[in-house]
């Protein structure tokens, strides 16, 4: 892993305690940062990673927190009394179907958690982080949004869609040096993907240039880059972490 130093820096990583999100929370841990890991629902996961933090634990706090309930995340940011520098945006599920059949609750269901969920709580964070005049905001988007993949009209139409807030976000407060970037996945061996047919995984794999899929590791390295000092003049953009797909 890069050698970032963020001692100082306060971070708050929705999706925290698993897969990708997980390795960010380590990887910013492991730069002297404090995080703030936010979850929805698994308080087994969430303590189990807790547990298996054993550097510097006192800098890890974990939230339990649904990033679609609008109200949850202002009440949140009312107790998070801290300065906050870096905004990861990771929280996300996938609920495919081809669009044919796919019923209005899965279609709501990834719009609200995706990229409602982006919007609420960089909505807040934004709040902090303009008047300290410095802030990263980071999301984790997909290149289902970019390419399209059958069956995830759904996911990519929401991650479609944080992309297009990201480049506007980055528009409304480029001056006051905040960056607001994405960074894209392709298939990452993750608890997201695990439940995929055999058949499929073989298939995505061999799509894939690299033939293999990535790592969570792979993708925090990415989110570190753009936290960091050497990617200030970066914003609106998006870094795909994807094998060459
Ligand atoms: P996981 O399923 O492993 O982890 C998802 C995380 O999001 C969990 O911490 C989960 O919390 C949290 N979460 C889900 N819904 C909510 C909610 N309503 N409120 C708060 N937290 C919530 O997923 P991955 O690590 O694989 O994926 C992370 C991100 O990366 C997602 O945005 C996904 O779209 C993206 N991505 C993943 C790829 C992959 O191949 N794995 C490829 C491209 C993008 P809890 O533990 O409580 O359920």
């Amino acid at each position: 892993m890069m050698q970032f130093q963020f001692s100082g820096r306060n971070a708050i990583v929705t999706g925290g305690t698993r897969g990708i999100g997980a390795a960010i929370t380590r990887a910013l841990l492991a730069t002297g940062a404090k995080v703030t890991a936010i979850y929805g629902a698994n308080d087994r996961a969430a303590e189990e990673f807790r547990a298996s933090i054993d550097e510097m634990p006192s800098n890890l706090a974990l939230a339990k927190v649904d990033v679609t309930d609008y109200q949850a995340v202002e009440s949140f940011f009312h107790d998070f009394q801290e300065k906050l520098d870096f905004l990861v945006n990771c929280a996300g599920i996938r609920q495919d179907g081809v669009l044919a059949m796919l019923p209005q609750e899965k279609w709501r269901n990834v719009l609200d958690v995706d990229l409602t969920g982006t919007y609420h709580f960089s909505k807040f964070a934004i709040q902090r982080m303009l008047p300290a005049r410095f802030g990263r905001i980071v999301n984790i988007t997909s290149i289902s949004g970019r390419m399209g993949i059958e069956g995830q009209a759904n996911y990519a139409a929401a991650k479609a869609g944080v992309t297009a807030m990201a480049k506007s976000l980055a528009r409304e407060v480029a001056k006051r040096k905040i960056t607001v970037n994405c960074v894209s996945p392709g298939f990452i061996a993750t608890d997201f993907i695990r439940e995929l047919p055999q058949e499929l995984v073989q298939q995505y794999t061999q799509s894939v240039p690299m033939k293999r899929f990535g790592t969570p590791e792979e993708v925090a390295a990415a989110v570190l880059f753009l936290c960091s000092e050497e990617a200030s003049y970066i914003t609106g953009t998006t870094l795909e972490v994807g094998g060459g797909l």
